[in-house]
């Protein structure tokens, strides 16, 4: 395996604060991510290579796809973000 293919390296996180239902399930899964108060907001964007697969799990989980993870060449600034 590469250093670029390394799990979460790259990893950004964000949280579309108009689309969040403020359920929390994201928190529960990666509370060193996530933090829900009225709706979630991401504690760190460029995400520990330790937290990729909690935070890819908390898209999954996220109801109102709210969460979007930007890796890749994307994480630079470049492209859409994957939902
Ligand atoms: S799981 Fe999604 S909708 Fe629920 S609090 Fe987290 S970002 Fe908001």
């Amino acid at each position: 395996m590469s250093a670029a293919d390394e799990p979460g390296r790259g990893l950004r996180v964000i949280v579309d604060p108009g689309v969040c239902l403020g359920g929390g399930q994201c928190e529960l899964i990666c509370p060193d991510v996530f933090e829900v108060s009225y709706v979630s907001r991401v504690r760190v964007e460029h995400v520990d290579p330790l937290h990729a697969d909690a935070v890819r799990t908390a898209a999954d989980a996220c109801p109102s796809g709210a969460i979007r993870i930007l890796d890749g060449d994307m994480a630079k600034g470049g492209g859409e973000p994957r939902t």
